[in-house]
């Protein structure tokens, strides 16, 4: 009698399950007819993860997560809803680390792309005699992991994040910079291949040659035209070590001179800048960097200024140059204008370098909102920029509380038949206004960058945003000018339905 009880427990529950489903669910019920039904969660746990993401600004309830086992169950999905009298979103999510809602998808499914590791390709690191080293990398991969399978072999990717717990397919998406931009490219131009699942539930590989369009599409395309399963990277040797300074400056003409020599010259591995708005970070670096000169010194400037400037430098050596490097580091140096003793330094592992922010994953206090904005403003208009912005906006940040990164960037490493937008000019800047504040108190620093974004638009600055975010279509027509035209055809070829990445907010309100 036990055991009969215990079943009929079972079933219960389970007959619960469904019809709660069957009634929550704004998805056809036949849904349940499909092989992947099963690896669908509708709990509470599983929707409240899949509502929000790292910016804790924007919530959108999808009414299911997939946890897909393989590919043919995010071929299946997509092909299904394409089948719908009413098509429902899907929203790959790699690892949530957008921060205005764009991985989620309202009343439709959210793909956990992580869950394709447990049977994906993985890792794969190879050598071809006319590519040289590349690994295939499965979309949901993490930069960290791909980082470690690379070192195993001696081996690494040329272009980075500054963080490495985002996945490959998430950062594609959007073009993935750091201090090798400016030498490199972004990771986008470091790609040689992809296979894409498209908005029609078709898996195809696409390379430069092979299917172009979808291939320059997805690169930088935020999710709209399919979904990401494997990324050729290339690999390159890697070096062991890493030298690397931090210079202080308090004129912003002399620091962004000094910053655009040094991506005009080849000698640098890593050419970042930061704005100090606060004693806070230089605090900071004192941990990892063992010359804090004059740390008094930088105090009284700021306290003088409100805003100082540093550069971050790196070069990578090995055991063959590790007896030049230091000659070689003093020869850079001689060449730039920082003040006088203000030089942090450091000397580590390339590894080490690299992962440098460490995994900020696991927050043991309550979540933080991150009201970020990330624009890209023309070398020739940042004078005015730094007049409106940098030098009068930020000194007046009554509660800094984040990093303000800040360097320039080559546009011939981007290839313009990306889908992503960057302005017109040779050189450009990124900034990085990366604001953590409490849940409740965000409105303060959206104030700030719209206060930001209203200036340029007021004096004609043409900035671009990165990890761009808008709430009318009007906005996006006119974020990406001349290309929009090819996005949009680009999204009735491969997803004429609206179905990806809703949460983009570009041809669907959610
Ligand atoms: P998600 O947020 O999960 O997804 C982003 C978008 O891509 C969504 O629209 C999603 O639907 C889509 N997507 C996800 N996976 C796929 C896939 N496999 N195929 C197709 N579309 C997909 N960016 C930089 O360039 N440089 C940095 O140094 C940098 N540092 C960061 C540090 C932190 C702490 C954070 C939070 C973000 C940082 N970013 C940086 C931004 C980051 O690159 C993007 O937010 C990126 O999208 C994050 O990857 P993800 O895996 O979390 O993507």
């Amino acid at each position: 009698p036990c055991l009969i009880s215990a079943h009929f427990a079972v079933l219960i529950i389970i007959l619960s399950c469904i019809s709660i489903f069957s009634f929550t669910s704004p998805l056809p019920n036949d849904i349940v007819s499909l092989d992947l039904a099963t690896r669908l969660r509708h709990d509470p746990h599983s929707i409240n993860i899949a509502s929000n993401d790292y910016g804790n600004l924007v919530r959108e309830s999808p009414s299911a997560v997939l946890h897909p086992s393989s590919i043919d169950d995010i071929v299946n999905l997509i092909k299904f809803s394409n089948n719908c009298s009413t098509p429902f979103g899907i929203s790959a999510r790699g690892r949530g680390h957008s921060v205005r809602g764009q991985t989620t998808a309202r009343g439709g499914v959210v793909v956990h792309m992580p869950s394709l590791s447990e049977n994906g390709i993985g890792i794969r690191v190879s050598w071809d005699p006319s590519l040289g080293y590349y690994a295939d990398v499965g979309g949901e991969q993490m930069w960290i992991d791909v980082l470690r399978a690379g070192l195993d072999h001696g081996l690494a990717p040329v272009s980075w994040t500054d963080y490495l717990y985002l996945s490959v397919g998430g950062t594609l998406s959007n073009a993935g910079i750091s201090g090798q931009s400016f030498l490199h490219g972004p990771q986008i131009s470091n790609v040689l291949e992809l296979d894409v699942i498209t908005g029609k539930g078709k898996f195809i590989t696409c390379s430069r040659d092979k299917n172009p369009e979808l291939f320059f599409g997805v690169l930088g395309g935020l999710g709209q035209f399919g979904i990401i399963t494997r990324a050729r990277i290339i690999l390159e040797k890697a070096p062991t070590r890493v030298k690397w300074v931090r210079l202080i400056y308090s004129n912003f003409s002399t620091f962004t001179r000094d910053q655009e020599h040094l991506i005009s010259i080849n000698s640098p591995n890593y050419v970042e800048g930061i704005l100090i708005t606060n004693e806070n970070t230089t605090n900071q670096w004192r941990s990892s960097f063992s010359s804090p000169s004059n740390q008094s010194d930088i105090v009284a400037l700021l306290k003088k200024q409100g805003i100082l400037y540093s550069i971050e430098l790196v070069k990578y050596y090995d055991n063959q140059t590790a007896s030049t490097i230091d000659k070689d580091f003093e020869t850079l140096l001689k060449e730039l204008n920082f003040i006088p003793g203000l030089i942090f330094s450091a000397d580590t592992s390339l590894f080490d370098f690299l992962n440098r922010v460490g995994d900020l994953d696991s927050p043991t206090g309550p979540l933080e909102a991150h009201p970020w904005l990330n624009l890209f403003i023309p070398k020739s208009q940042i004078s005015d920029f730094n007049a409106g912005v940098l030098a009068s906006l930020f000194p007046k940040l009554n509660e800094p509380s984040g990093i303000f990164l800040f360097y320039p960037l080559n546009r011939k490493k981007w290839d313009d038949r990306t889908s992503v937008v960057i302005p017109e000019e040779d050189v450009f800047y990124t900034l990085g206004v990366l604001h953590s504040s409490p849940p409740n108190a965000y409105q303060i620093y959206d104030e700030f960058n719209s206060q930001i974004l209203g200036f340029c638009e007021k004096v004609g600055i043409k900035v671009k945003q990165y990890l761009p975010n808008y709430k009318s279509q009007a906005e996006w027509i006119k974020h990406f000018g001349p290309k929009w035209p090819t996005f949009r055809q680009r999204k009735s070829t491969f997803d004429p339905k609206f179905i990806l990445s809703p949460g983009q907010r570009i041809f669907n309100s959610a």
